[in-house]
């Protein structure tokens, strides 16, 4: 039996990790916890099918994502007894007017047939919104889309983590020297790539969120996610708090202290969508997306290491395929997708 070492566990090293115990192989994770782990930051949003992304390799691992969801779900809160946050409610994308609406919806409308997952798919006037999300203004037409989901970072990696450790995964809470290892060691470090991978090149960008709380306004429980105009998303985590997003910060440093610009930026736009309700601020959550200079997620070798890095803005929505891929690929099973689109 080949033993894995997997350095590095947010949820590109942990989904591996969980995948590989499934399939009874022997696995150590090393993880330091770094402050700005982008899983524990995240919106959660699983949504791919809305993205004006072309990249068709892209598509395709998120699109598996989506579909394998459900499925990853049901199987980790039945092991674990955990709750991982994720709902599905659909999702809305707004728009500006409804010729921009129109063309969206069919862009969107035309991928049904090859991902059936994403249920309905709804053309909805700016008053028909709020059907759907009773706090929301009634000023922009919008495309819903059923499947829609999101799932919350924190809970799903603690979930993961008591499963690994249930499978008979030793989990340290450190880091570790790759040269020091005998067998395969799979390093999936996010934002702190370089120190050990020289391929793929991965740089970070640093993402803010914003929780706000609304006050006076029906209890939206059960409310979609929302993608806005531009990159800006709302996304539902208690009755009446949302997690708002986001800022895109190309950096080389890690500064985790939250930015009063930043802060009132975002609650200068989330004022936009909500009706004539008082809002407040909340705490920020801050995290570091890796990326790739193509944009696209690495998985493949890299010298000694099989790395999986730069899952940038769709992380949570493609690793827990990623890991189920990897599991199978490293254990000479058969895969869904080509792995070798990604290296
Ligand atoms: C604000 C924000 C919002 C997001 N929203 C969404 C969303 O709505 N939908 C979506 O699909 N994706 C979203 N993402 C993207 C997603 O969160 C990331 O793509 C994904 O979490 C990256 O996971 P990762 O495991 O590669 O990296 P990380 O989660 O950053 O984990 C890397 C881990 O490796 C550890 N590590 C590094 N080096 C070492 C070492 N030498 N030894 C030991 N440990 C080490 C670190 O401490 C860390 O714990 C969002 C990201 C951010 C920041």
């Amino acid at each position: 039996m080949t033993t894995y070492h997997i350095i590095g566990a947010g949820i590109a090293g942990a989904s591996i990790a969980y995948h590989l115990l499934q399939l009874n192989q022997k696995v150590f994770i090393y993880d330091r916890d770094d402050i700005g782990q982008a899983t524990k930051a995240s919106a959660g949003i699983i949504c791919p099918w809305t993205s004006q992304r072309r990249n068709k390799k892209w598509y395709r691992l998120v699109k598996e994502g989506a579909k394998y969801y459900p499925q990853f779900i049901d199987e980790l809160e039945a092991l674990t007894d955990m709750q991982t946050g994720y709902r599905q409610r659909g999702a809305l994308c707004l728009f500006k007017d409804d010729y921009i609406q129109g063309l969206a919806y069919e862009r969107i409308k035309a991928k049904q047939k090859e991902a059936p997952e994403m249920g309905k798919v709804l053309k909805l006037t700016a008053e028909e919104l709020t059907t759907y999300h009773p706090s929301m203004t009634t000023e922009y037409p919008a495309v819903y889309v059923e499947g829609g989901a999101q799932v919350n970072g924190f809970s799903l990696l603690t979930a993961l983590k008591q499963a690994i450790i249930q499978l008979g995964g030793q989990w340290h809470t450190q880091s570790v020297n790759p040269q020091t290892l005998d067998g395969t060691i799979i390093y999936t470090a996010g934002a702190w790539s370089n120190e050990y991978a020289a391929t793929p090149q991965v740089r970070h960008q640093r993402a803010e969120l914003l929780e706000v709380m609304l006050h006076e306004a029906p209890l939206a429980d059960v409310a979609p996610v929302v993608m806005g105009l531009g990159p800006m998303y709302i996304v539902p985590t208690t009755k009446n708090h949302y997690m708002i997003g986001t800022t895109h910060e190309d950096t080389t440093s890690f500064n985790m202290n939250d930015s009063p610009e930043n802060r009132d930026y975002l609650f200068t736009q989330i004022k936009r969508y909500f009706k004539e309700t008082p809002l407040k601020k909340g705490i920020s959550s801050i995290g570091f997306r890796p990326l790739t200079d193509e944009n696209l997620p690495y998985i493949g070798p890299s010298g000694q290491l099989f790395v999986v890095n730069g899952l940038g803005s769709s992380g949570l929505t493609a690793a827990p395929v990623i890991g189920r891929e990897v599991a199978h690929y490293l254990t000479g099973k058969k895969t869904v997708l080509d792995l070798t689109d990604y290296h």
